[in-house]
């Protein structure tokens, strides 16, 4: 039904209860897609884990032994601000098989989303701010190293800095990071990206969009992608818990739009990774992430969208 595939498991689903994190948000993303006929179900694929070799290729030796051993540190597990256990584990290696599968797919098909991802806290050597594993530069490095693609762009929408992106590929001409982002939030320090865009507090959808605008304008002069990753975090959202801009729900899905429009206009396949969203009613970020796979459903079949009336 979708014109791409979507890389899915239940076992992204944390089960954190009352964190504010809402990892139940990646079910409730498949479900609504299914529910309201958006995908079928054979529109929806199953990853496998990333195999230890590739997420070697992004993190240190020490850092994977204590994640598989269960021995990180107190201090260490504090920092990623997710409870750890052998689950979790499971889930992030799930993760980055997904957006293996969806980078894959989408030099395929042209687009294709991860309904999981976009875990650009994590450093080679530590995970912080939820995220464990950077799946985005495991995905790459996989793709890379498989000689299907040499350069890939990352465009980082979500409201927090991409630190962990732009620690893994600073310096790297292979890999231009993008990311737009509230100044004034976590995380600190904020190592460069290729090309960061910091935002004022409370800013909104025009001023966003004119800023986005311009700057994928740059990024798409200087630099020439085989492949695209987009983090879509739902949490530059005006009502997130952790997130301090005020975008609408129908700004964030124009925000979609506009990448994926510039992404088409330049002949660049898409993969999409969901990233953060702590919207106070759970509802509202499921929407927006959901909004991102219809906007790819429009870059991706522009004159069945017109058929549909949109
Ligand atoms: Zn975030």
């Amino acid at each position: 039904m979708l014109p791409f595939k979507l890389a899915y498991d239940d076992r992204y689903d944390l089960h954190l209860g009352a964190h504010v994190f809402p990892s139940q948000k990646y079910r409730l993303v498949r479900d609504g897609l299914l529910r309201d006929g958006i995908a079928s179900r054979e529109d929806f694929l199953a990853p496998e884990p990333a195999s230890d070799e590739d997420v070697l290729r992004v993190h240190s030796k020490e850092y994977v032994y204590k994640l598989k051993t269960g021995t990180l540190t107190y201090a260490e597990i504090l920092r990623m601000e997710v409870p750890y256990s052998p689950e979790l584990i499971e889930a992030c290696w799930l993760a980055a098989g997904g957006s293996i599968l969806a980078g894959r797919r989408a030099l395929g098909d042209g687009w294709s989303a991860n309904i999981g991802g976009g875990f650009h806290h994590a450093y080679p050597d530590h995970g912080e701010g939820f995220c464990v594993i950077h799946d985005v530069a495991i995905a790459i490095r996989r793709l890379q190293f498989e000689g299907a693609i040499e350069r890939a762009m990352v465009v980082d929408t979500d409201v927090h800095q991409g630190n962990g992106t732009a620690a893994i590929f600073g310096g790297d001409g292979t890999v231009f990071t993008l990311s737009i982002h509230q100044e004034s939030n976590y995380p600190y320090p904020k190592p460069p990206s290729t090309l960061d865009i910091d935002l004022p507090d409370g800013m909104r959808d025009e001023d966003y969009l004119a800023i986005l605008e311009k700057h994928l304008h740059q990024a798409f002069h200087d630099f020439s992608p085989q492949l695209l990753f987009y983090l879509g975090g739902a949490d530059p959202y005006r009502e997130d818990q952790l997130g301090g801009l005020a975008l609408t729900i129908e700004g964030l899905a124009r925000r979609d739009g506009l990448v994926f429009d510039y992404a088409r206009r330049h002949n660049v396949p898409v993969a999409i990774t969901l990233a953060g969203g702590y919207a106070r009613n759970v509802a509202d970020t499921v929407r927006i992430h959901t909004n991102t796979i219809l906007a790819a459903r429009e870059a991706a079949e522009p004159s069945s969208a017109a058929a549909r009336g949109k």
